[in-house]
């Protein structure tokens, strides 16, 4: 199965923000949005990306209010990136190695969507009930 299979199911939104909002703006974000991670753009670039992990880390390091807080202080920069032709099993493997659940899909330099380890999760779980369905029909037939 390829990132591109999961994109077609789950679209190609990717919700963002700029280096200029503060941290404060970011949970608003990703509270209505139900997500974990926004990818930070300034014009058309993508600059970083911002979890809720780095919310939790700028609480628990400056005790402070997040309106106070810039995305650019926080974001990481330039992140681990896939493309529509990987397989999910290698984005997987990235995940687990580098320790992050968020991989924005680049194609000839533009981002085309983005996928979480939940995405990854589901996706194998389908593929495996799919395989399960057709190996127990083909045992009773
Ligand atoms: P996550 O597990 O995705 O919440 O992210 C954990 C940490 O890794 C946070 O500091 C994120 O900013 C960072 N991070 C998340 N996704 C990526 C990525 N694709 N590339 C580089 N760093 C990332």
């Amino acid at each position: 199965m390829l990132v591109r299979d999961i994109l077609s199911t789950k679209g190609t939104i990717v919700h963002h923000c700029s280096p200029e909002d503060t941290l404060a703006d970011v949970a608003d974000l990703m509270v209505g949005h139900n997500i974990g991670s926004l990818v930070v753009m300034q014009d058309d670039d993508m600059v970083g990306i911002i979890t809720e992990r780095d919310i939790l880390r700028a609480c628990s390091a400056t005790r402070g209010p997040l309106e106070f807080l810039k995305v650019s202080e926080r974001m990481t920069r330039c992140p681990v990136v896939a493309s529509p032709g990987d397989e999910v099993a290698d984005v997987m493997c990235l995940m687990t190695e580098r320790r992050i659940r968020h991989v924005p899909v680049v194609e000839g330099g533009r981002l085309v969507g983005i996928i979480s380890i939940g995405d990854t999760v589901k996706a194998q779980n389908d593929e495996l009930c799919r395989e399960n369905h057709y190996l127990k029909s083909y045992i009773q037939s």
